[in-house]
Formats: C-alpha cells, sequence, structure tokens
C-alpha cells in the first residue's frame, strides 16, 4: 500500500518519517477525506515527538500523514477553555456521562448549531452530509420552531449565536419565517452557514437584510470561500463558475451591511497557493468579521 507523508515548506526534522505512521500517543478517532480522490476518509489524530498529526487511510489511495500542529502545545491552547460553568463544556468537563449531559444543558452554550435541511444547489465532491439538490429531507417550520422554544425554556436564548445550516440553508423555503421566530424568541446573533450562490441574488440579499433592520438582533454569513481560481471550485465544488456568486454575494453583503465571515477549505494540491490571497480578502474588506474576532478562517489540511 502506497504510504504519502505531508510535505511542509520549510519544515525540517528528522522525527518524522512514513514510518511514524499510526505511532504515538491516540488523542481521537474523527473523519477526514482522501486528499487524491476526496473521498470520506478514517482519520486519526496522534501525538507524537511533541507534535500533532492526523494519519488517514484511503481504501484506494494508502495512507497519508498530515501535520496539524507543530507543537501540542499549540494544539491544546486551541481548544475550547473549560472549568469556569459559563464555558462551552464548563462543568460538564470531565463528568461522568449523565452528569456531564445534565450539565452541559445548564452551561452557557457559545453556538448553537440547526440543520435546517439536507438539500443543497451544489453536489461538492467533498460534502461530508453527501447533500444534494435531489436530497428532499428538510425540517418543517413547526419541527423547527418547537426545537427553538425547547431551547429557549431550557435558558439558551442568551447563546452567544445560533447558526442555521444544512444542506444549504438558504435553500429552504420557509428559511425567512425561520429566522422571524428566532428574533421573536430573543436570539441576538443569527449565522447562516451558505456557500453564497442565493446571496448573489439582490432581492433575496434584501430580504435577509430587511429582517434585521428594526431590531438589535445581528446577522452574520459563514460563508464557503474557497480560493480564487475555476479550478480550485471545479475539484472542490464540482462547479467552476463559482467566483463569481461568491464575488457577487460579497458585494451585496458588503451594500446591505450584512456581516460575512469567509472560510476556506484549504486542501493540499488545491488551494494551499491560495491562502495569501484569502487573508489579503479580509484584510482589503473590513466588513467581512464574525461575532467576536477573526475576518476569516482556513479549514484543513485536507
Ligand atoms: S455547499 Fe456545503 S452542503 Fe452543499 S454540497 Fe457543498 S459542502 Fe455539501
Ligand atoms: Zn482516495
Amino acid at each position: 500500500m502506497m504510504k504519502t507523508i505531508a510535505k511542509i515548506d520549510n519544515f525540517e526534522s528528522d522525527a518524522i518519517t512514513p514510518d511514524d505512521f499510526s505511532e504515538g500517543r491516540l488523542i481521537k478517532q474523527t473523519m477526514s477525506i482522501c486528499p487524491v480522490c476526496l473521498e470520506p476518509a478514517q482519520a486519526s489524530v496522534f501525538e507524537r515527538h511533541g507534535q500533532v498529526w492526523m494519519d488517514k487511510t484511503c481504501p484506494g489511495h494508502g495512507q497519508f500523514s498530515a501535520l496539524l500542529s507543530s507543537d501540542i502545545r499549540h494544539y491544546y491552547q486551541a481548544l475550547p477553555q473549560t472549568g469556569d460553568g459559563q464555558s462551552c463544556c464548563g462543568s460538564a468537563c470531565g463528568a461522568p456521562l449523565g452528569d456531564a449531559q445534565a450539565a452541559t444543558w445548564t452551561n452557557h452554550s457559545c453556538n448553537i448549531l440547526i440543520e435546517i435541511t439536507e438539500r443543497c444547489n451544489l453536489s461538492c465532491p467533498t460534502c461530508f452530509a453527501g447533500s444534494t439538490p435531489q436530497h428532499s429531507n428538510q425540517m418543517s417550520l413547526r419541527e423547527f420552531t418547537r426545537q427553538v422554544d425547547q431551547l429557549v425554556a431550557g435558558g439558551k436564548s442568551a447563546a452567544d449565536v445560533i447558526q442555521l445550516s444544512g444542506g444549504e440553508p438558504t435553500v429552504h423555503p420557509q428559511l425567512l419565517e425561520m429566522i422571524d421566530v428566532l428574533l421573536d424568541r430573543g436570539f441576538l446573533q443569527v449565522c447562516i452557514n451558505t456557500n453564497g450562490i442565493k446571496l448573489a441574488q439582490e432581492r433575496f440579499a434584501q430580504s435577509l437584510a430587511e429582517r434585521f433592520e428594526h431590531n438589535d438582533a445581528s446577522l452574520f454569513i459563514y460563508l464557503q470561500f474557497d480560493g480564487f481560481e475555476d479550478a480550485t471550485y471545479s475539484r472542490l465544488r464540482g462547479r467552476a463558475d463559482l467566483l463569481r456568486l461568491k464575488q457577487k454575494a460579497l458585494k451585496n453583503c458588503e451594500r446591505l451591511g450584512i456581516n460575512v465571515h469567509p472560510v476556506m477549505t484549504l486542501t493540499r494540491d488545491i488551494n494551499e497557493h491560495e491562502v495569501g490571497d484569502f487573508i489579503q480578502l479580509g484584510m482589503n474588506h473590513p466588513f467581512l468579521k464574525k461575532p467576536g474576532d477573526t475576518t476569516c478562517d482556513v479549514l484543513g489540511p485536507l
């Protein structure tokens, strides 16, 4: 079976060899994707030689290792802080399962995510959810309202942010009504995770912005933005013509005062070379932000 080791520019270490695969202290098991065929791949995260590595195996293309952190201390520093009872994990951290579930429910929630549809207007080969335009499962407005009311009854309307996700939430025909429910129940920061295709339509963007005109709530768009080249979108998203739509979405949001947080899915040998331009995008557009902190995210490596 072929073995590949991650190449990190300007990073040399005798400790990194292909023979290290699956060596070290197991931190967790998870799913990733194969960097060759982009299909889901079983992955394990290991600490070895003071670093953090993700080792993954594709049935068709062999084993791959990706360096997640060159210093184990940075890996743990980046994890959510716990222990004060007001954090996401808080007093649930380390508790027995039953106690942990109860404690988690009573802690302050930073980020609540509701998947309102399995449908999408793209069929990305990288999609973990397997969403496509053919999927028909979507949450009814009634079920959405029931879940939100349950959250409110549990004191969760004080969450830092509530995210609507999918699938592609903007294709849900009752998205606007769902936002109305959230605003009516007192949620102050609503985030929509989107590929941006519908936001490129001025009327749709306008109808979203109008919801937030006469209240204290804010809308944030978590915008999939993988780069600036057609080839990048062709390989990651299955369509080469997406950059124009994302730029149009950005323009509409800027004009309407909608906060945008662009997110790049960084993939080896596809869009690594576009990271600089992506960061520049955030620096050139001060309106790009999300609740709290940075102007853009890079996810990966895949
Ligand atoms: S845009 Fe997102 S939800 Fe839609 S297919 Fe792509 S990864 Fe999946
Ligand atoms: Zn593969």
